[in-house]
C-alpha cells in the first residue's frame, strides 16, 4: 500500500474543494496538509481557491469541470502579473 506515499501537486488541485469544504477523510487531510507545509506553490494555489470560492459563493466539484479550472489557473497568473 502507498498510504505513507505524500500527494502530488496534481492530486491536491483535485482535492482543494473538498478540502475546503471539509469533506476531505482524517487520512487525505492529512496527507493534503503533509503536502502542503512542504509546496509554497500550492499553498499559493490553496489561498486564491479560498479567495475565489468568497467571490463565488459555495462551489461543489460538479461546478469546477476542467475547463473551468485550466481558467481559474489562467486567472490566478493574471492576477498576480497585475
Ligand atoms: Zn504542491
Amino acid at each position: 500500500m502507498d498510504d505513507e506515499q505524500e500527494l502530488t501537486c496534481q492530486e491536491l488541485v483535485e482535492l482543494v474543494t473538498e478540502y475546503l469544504e471539509g469533506a476531505l477523510s482524517p487520512e487525505d487531510r492529512g496527507r493534503f496538509e503533509v503536502h502542503l507545509a512542504t509546496c509554497p506553490g500550492c499553498q499559493t494555489y490553496l489561498e486564491q481557491m479560498r479567495q475565489t470560492i468568497e467571490l463565488l459563493g459555495r462551489i461543489t466539484e460538479e461546478m469546477i469541470p476542467e475547463r473551468a479550472k485550466a481558467d481559474l489557473l489562467h486567472a490566478f497568473r493574471t492576477w498576480k502579473r497585475g
